[in-house]
């Protein structure tokens, strides 16, 4: 099945124009101008393709192709929205290449059995209203309500905050999506394609470490609670437990703030961030357990104190095994033998697994950068992984 990968770089240009800031990057943020631009060129697109057209009432885009079989449809897409200064491919890669993929679908192969639809997810990153998900949780009918800003913006856009729950799905078999990696796992290891296991589960703590701020000069070290100190420690011991854990295992301190912040004070109370992720549910609880732990150790040891609460907690998805097995066999029917890999970032995929069967492929990030204007991955890959789409969506709906 052939695409065609200029018709494919030259839309991914054309989407990436679309909210492009003066200091480098994109900026889509959902209900915005450059958000309802992007939109219409992709509807256009779809309708280019032969596909019907419809927006849901969260504005979701989804094009259409009716089935001979009739029945629940196979869908692939991705988000439309970025994070600010977003790179060319983050969510974009999944809408073009996947309409590029049932546009030759259908073109070479006439009508599908079973339907095949496109969409563009209104939104993912959360990166202007506190929305993550927002486009797919309303597919999978978890949204109760639009708070008053959100139902103000989208009202901007002619969209009835009331209908939400109308953008329920349930007639949805299957939803696959090409998406870049995101990180350096594939290219250092010289891996052009990959099929998503798991998304990861993520626990995000907050470590409040309590001494006594004294004066530098005159308090002897000895005679010393320093919070910051024993924060350190801390920090130190985190990065030892996830590595000695092992892969998928992850943690990061993010966000320190030192109080009083002084430079002639000894740190009296240290408020830093921790960020756990594993794609299983028990190493993901394995490896907080054993900060939690090792962190109350040091606070005793140093005689400080110590509060350590859950600011958030997601468990992590498994990919569907039929369509993991699915996307395997399309690569090898590619030429190409797909390694299997842990998403250590939150995809769509993570909430429509709720409702459907899910997947994903990845193509390799040039340098694992993303969410940036650097964010880049070889043509001959975007090519490769939408010929990886195409047969796969062919394997399913003809
Ligand atoms: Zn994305």
């Amino acid at each position: 099945m052939g695409i065609d990968p200029a018709l494919l770089e030259r839309r991914l240009d054309e989407l990436y124009v679309i909210g492009a800031e003066p200091d480098g990057g994109a900026y889509r943020p959902l209900y915005g101008p450059a958000w309802a631009t992007a939109v219409e060129r992709v509807e256009r697109w779809l309708k280019d393709a032969g596909l019907r057209t419809r927006r849901d009432a969260v504005g979701n885009l989804w094009g259409r192709a009716e089935g001979t079989d009739g029945g629940k449809s196979i869908v692939t897409g991705s988000h439309i929205d970025t994070v600010r200064h977003g790179g060319r491919l983050d969510g974009a890669l999944g809408i073009v290449a996947g309409l590029t993929a049932v546009e030759s679908l259908l073109k070479a192969k006439g009508k599908p059995r079973r339907t095949l639809e496109v969409v563009a997810i209104c939104e993912e990153e959360g990166s202007r209203f506190a929305t993550n998900f927002w486009g797919s949780r309303a597919i999978t009918g978890t949204i109760d309500s639009a708070d008053p800003e959100i139902a103000a913006a989208m009202r901007e856009r002619g969209l009835d905050p009331a209908r939400i729950a109308t953008a329920a799905r349930d007639d949805i078999d299957t939803f696959v999506e090409l998406h870049i990696e995101q990180g350096a796992v594939l290219e250092s290891s010289g891996t052009p394609l990959a099929v998503v296991s798991a998304i990861v589960g993520t626990a995000q703590l907050e470590v409040t470490v309590s001494g006594q701020p004294d004066h530098a000069g005159t308090t002897p070290m000895d005679l010393r609670r320093d919070a910051l100190a024993g924060a350190a420690a801390m920090l130190h011991a985190i990065e030892s437990i996830a590595k000695s854990l092992g892969k998928p295992a992850v943690a990061t301190v993010g966000k320190l703030a030192v109080e009083p912040d002084q430079i002639n004070v000894v740190p009296g109370m240290v408020v830093f961030t921790i960020d756990l992720r594993h794609s299983d549910l028990g190493g993901r609880r394995a490896l907080e357990e054993r900060i939690r732990s090792l962190c109350t150790t040091i606070s005793q040891e140093r005689r400080l104190g110590i509060a350590i609460r859950t600011l958030q907690e997601k468990p992590p998805v498994a990919m569907h095994p039929d369509v993991r097995a699915l996307l395997a066999r399309a690569a090898k029917e590619c030429g190409v033998q797909a390694t299997e890999m842990v998403s250590g970032a939150g995809h769509d995929a993570q909430i429509l697994a709720a409702r459907c069967k899910v997947g994903m492929l990845f193509v390799p990030s040039i340098g694992g950068r993303s969410h940036c204007p650097e964010e880049a991955t070889s043509p001959k890959h975007l090519e490769l992984g939408t010929r990886v789409l195409t047969k796969s969506l062919e394997m399913l709906a003809y």
